[in-house]
């Protein structure tokens, strides 16, 4: 279960990662910062079991990605620009849990003998290909598995419609054996982008 603090979303965790601020042992999780935080505010039902493993696709310099490992067993966290990389290496070098993986997220087959079956693809990665990138790790992904994909309308396709895009988006998905279980806008937090969550059968 995710922790709230008085309405407040935080996670358990060594602090200091980018000036987060602390109540107690609780580092506490920006919605404006981070997209998975912001759903959960949106909808008060993701979680983040702590037996599970994540591959996280687009961890920049590791602000989400500090706060899924302090509830998540594993993350492997992928990222293909060299200065976000470079902090994402001291953030993993801080927590015993995160395996940052230098690596460009349209060519799996690069770090594929780095991983293990995932409970979770989350991927943010402000791509034209979005779902298709998504696509490309299903083979990572346990059966019951779910995807988070944060999609970012405007780096598809700007001359469609937000919706549009998005229709688009999940008709690519389910159509490659994806149930889309979820999705949720994230305004007032982040414009443009739809959280849309789903379901490997
Ligand atoms: N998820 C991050 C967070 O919440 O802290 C923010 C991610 S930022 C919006 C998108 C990141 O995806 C950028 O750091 C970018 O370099 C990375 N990215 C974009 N395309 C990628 C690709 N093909 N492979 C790996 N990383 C990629």
């Amino acid at each position: 279960m995710m922790i709230a603090i008085d309405g407040t979303l935080v996670s358990k965790g060594k602090g200091g990662v980018y000036g987060e601020r602390m109540i107690g042992e609780y580092r506490v999780w920006d919605p404006y910062r981070s997209k998975l935080a912001a759903l959960w505010y949106l909808d008060h039902s993701t979680d983040l079991p702590g037996d599970s493993v994540v591959l996280y696709l687009g961890a920049a310099n590791g602000t989400t990605v500090s706060h899924v490992a302090d509830y998540a067993e594993a993350v492997y966290a992928v990222e293909f620009a060299p200065r976000p990389m470079q902090d994402l290496l001291m953030v993993a070098k801080s927590r015993k849990n995160i395996v940052p993986i230098y690596g460009d997220a349209t060519q799996p087959q690069r770090y594929a003998p780095l991983l293990e079956p995932v409970d979770l693809v989350y991927q943010d990665v402000a791509q034209p290909n979005q779902a298709a990138i998504a696509i490309r790790h299903l083979p990572f992904l346990r059966e019951g598995g779910e995807v988070i994909l944060m999609l970012k309308t405007r780096s598809v396709d700007i001359r469609k419609s937000p919706e549009e895009v998005f229709a688009d988006t999940c008709r690519e998905l389910e159509d490659a054996g994806l149930s889309v279980v979820k999705s949720v806008w994230l305004l007032p937090y982040h414009a443009d982008h739809a959280a849309i969550v789903c379901k490997r059968v």
